[in-house]
């Protein structure tokens, strides 16, 4: 199975599909976890990567395809996959169909994660990240509290709010983000295999309660 995720950089999408593959047993690839494994590479190709990443830059549709392209020829896809960054556009989409055609695969859903903006504003700006760079963890202040205010739960490192995480920033990386995936989320609905649910903050509904959803709706489709 092929599973592709689609949603807003805010809307939850990386934790729901960590869920959702253990969940269904199947593997979970980011494509900024492999881009930046690929950039600590000294080979020609991770220098590349590294030099966009580095810079703040999307990694170009050539190079994430190659990257795409060899993690999917890995042992541990066998049973199948959730993809989480990529395609980002839809011509990587069309790729995508193309080297999946290639291995007699095809994209089984596509599950898009839709919050309205100002819910995603709303939880990035109560955002807070814990700074040991070995931890990283993420909480919110009004779903994922830290048990102490302002102290991380799993290594007791502070937690602080990240120059990202303010109104002005997260709404340009959403338009960037409406403008570049529309026509992939059009793409997949066309194809007939767009899965969209619908999230507000309004709702308990917690990370994990979307993943079971969503393995729920693929169980009984
Ligand atoms: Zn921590």
């Amino acid at each position: 199975m092929v599973i592709i995720m689609l949603g807003a950089p805010g809307t939850g999408k990386g934790t729901v599909g960590k869920l959702l593959s253990e969940e269904l047993g199947i593997v979970h690839i980011s494509s900024g976890e492999i881009f930046r494994s690929y950039a600590k590479k000294h080979d020609k190709l991770g220098e590349q990567i590294e030099n966009y990443i580095s810079n703040g830059l999307l990694v170009p549709d050539e190079l994430a395809i190659q990257i795409v392209e060899k993690r999917l020829e890995e042992p541990d896809v066998k049973n199948g996959v959730i993809l989480d960054g990529f395609p980002r556009t839809r011509n990587q989409a069309i790729v995508l169909d193309y080297i999946l055609k290639l291995q007699r695969k095809m994209v089984d859903v596509a599950v898009e994660l839709d919050l309205p903006d100002d819910d995603i504003v709303d939880r990035i700006v109560k955002r807070r990240t814990c700074i040991n760079k070995n931890c990283r963890e993420i909480y919110n202040l009004d779903f994922r509290p830290p048990k102490k205010e302002g102290i991380c739960d799993k290594c007791g490192g502070p937690l602080v709010q990240r120059i990202d995480d303010n109104e002005e920033t997260v709404r340009k990386r959403l338009k960037t983000y409406h403008e570049t995936s529309e026509g992939l989320i059009n793409y997949y609905k066309r194809e007939n295999i767009l899965y969209t649910v619908k999230m507000n903050n309004e709702s308990n509904t917690t990370t994990k309660d979307v993943a079971i959803e969503i393995r729920d709706y693929l169980q009984n489709r």
